[in-house]
């Protein structure tokens, strides 16, 4: 029985305790059980579950998420969690016959991290715990290995300085490497016990100068220190950013695993592993993992040495293999779902150290969900919730275009993520960070690394792909572009990579920083070079059949954002059941439209701006045409001239270097200058004197101060009536020629950034006398409607008044957020990763609806909308029209349709299903997350 009690327990012990911080899973039973990922993480109610399913599960106790938080508000615990910890741990030793690091046979524990959402390496876990200088001795004398005892207990000084004392990792790396050099000693296993203690006694020393304290021996203390430290690490900056990324909420805290410790490292007849009971990146049903002989679990995820596949575990050790078949088979049909587990064999025996759900590719997701379907493990109505509306972009990544160049591999990884990746190499995240650069000037960059951490998380996030010199399906890397859906190559051996002279080496080729990849992330080639990548097929039969069972639900509507006929046809492709919006600026920048667009802007008059116009009307009823054709029988949404004329001119700044050059530039600068200027009249050297001033003053005439609240929107058309009825007449144009071939047209046609009613009526009048007169000269008419966007919370205010005029509505929630944050929207990176690393914001707005105001105001408008007409068509057409939660906010407001860009209709269509469904089905997901 155990004895190690605290002296002050006795005194403290309250006499009632309101919370259970601590429990207990061991002896075939467990204080706690699955259900509890709140209290316990995903670990620990993993942990309990398996125990009480009577699986070989090392014993231990959970300390509850509860104590975490706590531990936030106020940098420490309170009594009651240190006395249930040292309740449970009795308990544990009892069960054990072991004491925590005392005796002949000491008890080890690992501490580990568990939050309800898995953030695999993003917080901290402490191995051999307990180990001091006595117990290394017993632990060496009882397995016989002292090399395996002092490796244990260099492994805990290492891991417990840094991630407890926070001594930086390098100051332990440098001690052991010296003395690797020293022994000559290739690998970390040539280190023998002699060395292995000297690295421990050089550990200590570091120990000693960087706290100016010893290490603690006292392993009680050490437990508690520990503890406080993974509780700590929820608050690291790689799990921020994670919770950032993946949408966790900061809030929750971790729960703490204290598990006893079994040991893979014991010599060859123990090991260590994990593994899927379904291929994650393809989904097929096969038993797939990896596992190391001899090793901890750390050597297998952190990727330092490369694993071997699971079916040579059968080889080995056949009836491991088979109880290992036995009960992850089991675990399957117990969760309904595709486990990713761990595993460790000590001296032959086998035990379970976690199970869980496992991550995996789009792709698998899709596959899964079907064949448990077929298999009656799952029904149809909880498929759908088997993936995640984002994961379907998988489906539409890009294969690589073998005939585009030629296709010399370089070495062959393991697929890790699927897709194809192409572009120019980069060694560290911060490079990648710096060279992958934003918006128009966006580049892409391949990370290469020997393996990634959770440090380069920021440069991953920004690659185009990563490619691994080490690690397998289970590293880092792996899991975390499987995630992204980022294309990934791991453990691509035959490669070197030198972080230091930002080199690569390959069959005898050195590659530098810079130079172009191309990376096949289904087949795991590394390709020579910058091949192009082609667009995928959104047609495979499995998805195909899988979005057959969820559409039915879906009741709202999803539609593209398209202002071209060719991304019409792509968003068609998709599923797309119209255009919701249809961006006609931007058929004004093509090279053969341009000049029109300027001549039209710097025009002194309205004579002059309807010449320009003129030209420009044949080549926008052309774009109608295609996209109607396109469309044909879904509604398209056509919005009037939006942004503010000075985009389509050259900058100002721009202007006054050259008006400076020019006495002074020769005649070949002369000629560059007369090719830049010729769309504004300059047809020689001696035109430019008069030409650029004339630009300039008109580009100054335009500035704005605020041009995202200025001359834009309905403004224009309202000051510039002409430009209104042009695009009139082309959209009305287009659609009887169109409707004439015998396709049904559908034109909306959408004013922006409306604020009145008045602003509405005056240019839902010019549309309508168009509409008109192009109809009763062509002799045909077509259906249509004018409606408005509700941008301003202005507009979002009196709803009720717009809509006399206006036959529906389209938020543009992308300038809607801005004017009702008052955020610029191009230049509120400066501000958000602060308001989000302070908690302000929880996300960018930006990307995900603010349901709290914005949303408000969606919802207003509607129900005022609404109010004056029932039967209003109201949908989104702002960024957030793709982005599941946003989707779902939608289809909760009831609005008809939401619009986004044609890459992003699938998840639309998959997160309004799902909406719906929950509805229908009151089902609360059983989703993969
Ligand atoms: C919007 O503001 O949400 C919108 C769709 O229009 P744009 O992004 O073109 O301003
Ligand atoms: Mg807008």
């Amino acid at each position: 029985m155990a004895t190690t009690t605290m002296p002050e327990r006795e005194v403290e012990t309250p006499t009632t305790r309101a919370t259970k911080y601590v429990y207990f899973f061991g002896g075939g039973k467990a204080d706690g059980n699955g259900k509890m990922k709140d209290e316990l993480g995903g670990k620990g109610a993993g942990l309990a579950e398996m125990t009480n399913a009577g699986l070989p599960v090392p014993p231990g106790f959970t300390i509850q998420t509860e104590a975490c938080r706590e531990y936030m508000r106020r940098d420490s615990v309170s009594g009651d969690v240190d006395h249930q910890m040292e309740d449970a741990l009795s308990r544990l030793e009892q069960l054990q016959g072991q004491k925590l690091g005392k005796g002949d046979n000491p008890l080890l524990v690992s501490v580990r991290s568990g939050a309800k959402f898995s953030m695999p390496g993003m917080m901290d876990t402490i191995l051999n715990l307990g180990l001091n200088d006595q117990t290394v001795e017993a632990l060496a004398r009882r397995s016989n290995n002292p090399r395996f005892a002092y490796d244990s207990y260099r492994r805990l000084i290492q891991m417990f300085g840094n991630v407890v004392l926070e001594i930086p990792k390098s100051a332990f790396d440098e001690v052991f490497d010296a003395k690797k050099k020293q022994k000559k000693a290739k690998l970390d296993t040539d280190l023998d016990a002699k060395g292995l203690k000297e690295v421990i006694d050089e550990y200590k020393k570091v120990v000693k100068k960087h706290t100016k304290r010893d290490f603690p021996q006292d392993p009680h203390e050490q437990l508690v220190m520990a503890r406080d430290a993974v509780f700590r690490s929820w608050q690291n900056e790689r799990a921020k950013h994670y919770r950032r990324i993946n949408n966790i909420s900061d809030d929750l805290g971790t729960a703490v695993n204290v598990q006893a410790m079994v040991f893979g490292n014991l010599g060859e007849t123990s090991g260590t592993g994990v593994g899927f009971t379904r291929n994650p990146a393809t989904g097929n049903k096969e038993f797939y993992g990896e596992f190391l002989l001899n090793a901890q679990g750390e050597d297998v995820v952190s990727g330092v040495r490369t694993p071997v596949h699971i079916l040579e575990l059968e080889k080995l050790m056949p009836q491991v293999y088979r109880q290992l078949r036995e009960i992850t088979t089991r675990l399957e049909k117990h969760y309904r779902d595709m486990q990713d587990f761990e595993f460790t064999i000590q001296d032959g025996k086998l035990y379970m150290l976690q199970t869980r759900n496992g991550k995996r590719t789009g792709l698998a997701a899709v596959r899964v969900a079907i064949q448990m379907v077929e298999e009656g493990l799952i029904t149809k109505e909880e498929a759908i919730f088997r993936v995640e509306p984002n994961q379907l972009y998988d489906f539409l990544v890009p294969r690589l275009d073998e005939k585009s160049g030629p296709v010399e591999v370089l070495a062959t990884g393991l697929p890790a993520s699927p897709g194809a990746a192409v572009g120019q190499i980069v060694f560290t995240a911060d490079d990648a960070v710096e060279k992958a650069g934003h918006g128009a000037k966006k580049n892409p960059v391949i990370l290469v690394r020997a393996e990634t951490t959770p440090e380069d998380i920021h440069g991953m996030e920004v690659a185009a792909g990563i490619l691994t010199s080490r690690g397998g399906m289970t590293s880092h890397a792996a899991v975390v572009t499987r995630g992204m859906g980022k294309c990934c190559v791991a453990g691509a051996g035959d490669i070197a990579v030198e972080e230091k002279t930002r080199e690569m080496r390959v069959k005898g080729q050195v590659f530098k920083e810079g130079d172009w990849i191309s990376l096949d992330g289904t087949t795991g080639r590394v390709i020579k070079g910058r091949l192009n990548t082609l667009p995928p097929s959104p047609d495979d039969p499995e998805m195909l059949k899988f979005m057959g069972w969820a559409d039915p639900f879906r009741t709202l509507g999803v539609r593209a954002n398209a202002d071209i006929p060719r991304d019409a046809i792509q968003a068609r492709a998709f599923g797309a059941e119209g255009i919701g919006l249809c961006r006609t600026e931007h058929m004004f920048f093509a090279e053969d439209r341009i000049p029109h667009m300027q001549a039209m802007i710097m025009a002194r008059d309205e004579k002059e701006r309807r010449a320009a116009l003129k030209k420009l009307l044949p080549m926008q009823r052309s774009d109608f045409i295609g996209v109607f054709r396109a469309m044909d029988g879904f509604p398209v949404t056509i919005r009037t001239l939006d942004p503010p004329l000075h985009e389509f001119l050259p900058r100002r700044e721009d202007l006054m270097v050259d008006i400076a050059l020019l006495p002074y530039a020769d005649a070949k600068q002369k000629k560059s200058m007369v090719e830049r200027y010729r769309r504004f009249g300059a047809k020689g050297a001696a035109d430019l004197k008069k030409v650029i001033p004339t630009v300039l003053r008109r580009v100054e005439e335009l500035h704005e101060f605020n041009p995202m609240l200025g001359h834009r929107g309905c403004r224009l058309g309202i000051t510039y009536p002409e430009i209104t009825e042009m695009q009139a007449r082309a959209i009305f144009e287009a659609a009887v020629a169109v409707a004439k071939e015998g396709v049904k047209v559908h034109p909306e046609v959408m004013i922006p950034l409306t604020a009145t009613l008045k602003e509405m009526a005056n240019q839902g009048a010019i549309v309508r006398r168009v509409a008109d007169e192009v109809f009763k000269e062509k002799g045909t008419t077509v259906p249509y409607l004018v409606g408005t966007m509700i941008e301003l919370p202005r507009a979002a205010l009196v709803a009720d008044e717009i809509a006399k005029e206006a036959e529906f509505f389209s938020f543009g929630t992308n300038d809607l957020t801005q004017t009702t944050f008052g955020f610029s929207r191009d230049d509120v990176n400066k501000i958000l990763p602060t308001y989000i690393a302070e908690g302000i914001l929880k996300q960018d707005p930006f990307a995900a609806l603010d349901r709290e105001g914005v949303g408000q105001l969606v919802r207003m408008a509607t129900e005022r909308g609404r109010r004056t007409r029932p039967k209003l068509k109201v949908g989104i057409c702002g960024e957030h029209g793709g982005e599941p939660s946003s989707v779902e906010f939608c289809h909760q407001v009831g609005l008809n349709y939401v619009s986004c860009s044609p890459f992003r209709v699938l998840t639309a269509r998959l997160a309004a299903a799902q909406a719906a469904a929950s509805e229908t089905l009151k089902v609360e997901g059983g989703r993969t997350k």
